[in-house]
């Protein structure tokens, strides 16, 4: 047998995704306008961003970036432990301590990365971690560098996590889940899983990317709307590129924790420290996620709003009360012919299809955020009664990934 060529094996397999229907497609945005996105020479409607408390262009986000760039450049020139760690990441990480209720914090330059370096460095060979099935990819894939055991529980299966973690009573354990779940808008269940963390004496870290600043007293997130303390949640990470509009993420937890992630996660030491003058515009989206209640009353509304429309028009919704509000209409074809209906009317809403999403799963994820108006709510729900969805019929049980 010759060597088998890799570039030619991974033009098979696009191929075949193709050939199923399946293949993921980049589109070059001209411009946003809030919810408004210039393409081409159209403008669409977008219900697809996180942007939920509509930061992502707020003017003092703007004016503290640039603000920030002109006094000391772009780039932070290297890595935080050799010289790229300024004032403005240190601020950033006290005010999200502060803000989330936790002793320190730790900055990372993407979500993915935070989560690879919290697994990488807490767990090794021969411990256990136990997940939710549809936590998001990168809580899998740091399970996987890890080297652990990893066991994927049904979605928000309490007891079935339990079952989990009581067939390695011996070994070190974490249990991992994401606050609100990216592609249900659902929340987990924080209360029992801490519970059950407590009782077996496995540590619990929570993903709330979706969460922060959205959910919570002032937008502390799903562990704080959730009253549990960072005894009962060492491991709390969030991202600042959904509801504060920015880029970047962060660990939470006690001084213990963060000392040893700068000590031995992968992905903290070798990668280059984000821009200042980011970090210096993600503090005053924190402050302002804080202080602005009416933007998460206003997406409160919204939520409502959209939920009631939908429910009288009989459209397959969620189980979600969150900004993530997915229509689940079964298969691939469905999700991308409604999408691309939409898209006809001037919407942009994303079909999301396997593998995101389990076979028979697939789904329109519609956001909503606080940058939309009710007309907009209203718009979007009369384009849906046009489509005519069904509510799918069930997937066969095992169709999960
Ligand atoms: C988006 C997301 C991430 C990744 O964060 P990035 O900063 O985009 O890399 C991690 N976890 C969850 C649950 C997410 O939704």
């Amino acid at each position: 047998m010759p060597r088998p060529d890799l570039l030619k094996r991974l033009a098979i397999q696009t191929a075949e995704r193709a050939e199923a229907k399946l293949l993921r497609r980049l589109r070059t945005l001209d411009n946003a306008d809030g919810p408004w996105l210039d393409v081409g020479n159209g403008r669409l409607l977008s219900f697809c961003s996180n942007d939920y408390l509509g930061l992502a262009q707020h003017p003092q986000l703007v004016a503290a970036l640039t603000r920030a760039a002109r006094q000391g450049g772009v780039g932070s020139t290297s890595a935080h432990l050799i010289c790229g760690h300024r004032t403005e990441h240190a601020e950033l990480e006290e005010a999200l301590a502060v803000w989330t209720g936790r002793e320190r914090a730790l900055l990372f330059s993407t979500g993915y990365m935070a989560n690879l370096g919290v697994l990488q460095a807490v767990l090794a060979r021969g411990d256990i971690c136990v997940q939710d099935k549809l936590n998001h990819a990168c809580l899998l894939d740091g399970a996987k560098l890890s080297g652990a055991e990893l066991k994927r529980y049904p979605h928000a299966d309490v007891a079935a996590a339990a079952r989990q973690l009581a067939t390695r009573p011996d070994a070190a354990a974490l249990l991992a889940t994401d606050g609100v779940f990216s592609m249900d808008g659902d929340v987990a269940p924080l209360r029992e899983l801490a519970a059950l963390c407590a009782r077996d004496r496995a540590s619990l870290l929570v993903d709330d990317a979706h969460g922060l600043g959205v959910l919570g007293e002032h937008g502390a997130g799903s562990v704080n709307a959730a009253d549990l303390s960072q005894h009962e949640v060492p491991l709390l990470m969030a991202t600042l590129g959904k509801a504060l509009g920015c880029m970047g993420a962060f660990v939470a937890g006690p001084a213990a924790l963060i000392d040893g992630l700068i000590q031995f996660a992968r992905p903290y030491i070798y990668t280059t420290a984000m821009p200042p003058a980011l970090a210096a515009a993600a503090l005053e989206s924190v402050q302002l996620a804080q202080t602005e209640d009416w933007r998460r009353e206003k997406l409160a509304a919204l939520i409502a709003r959209f939920r009631h429309g939908a429910a009288e028009l009989g459209l397959p919704l969620a189980a979600s009360f969150s900004a993530i509000q997915p229509l689940l209409l079964g298969s691939a074809d469905a999700a991308l012919a409604a999408a691309q209906a939409l898209e006809r009317l001037g919407l942009l809403v994303s079909a999301i299809r396997p593998p995101t999403v389990p076979s028979g799963q697939a789904r329109l994820r519609i956001t909503l955020s606080a940058t939309h108006e009710e007309a907009h709510v209203d718009r979007l729900l009369d384009a849906l009664e046009t489509l005519h969805l069904s509510v799918p019929q069930r997937a066969a049980p095992g169709d999960h990934v």
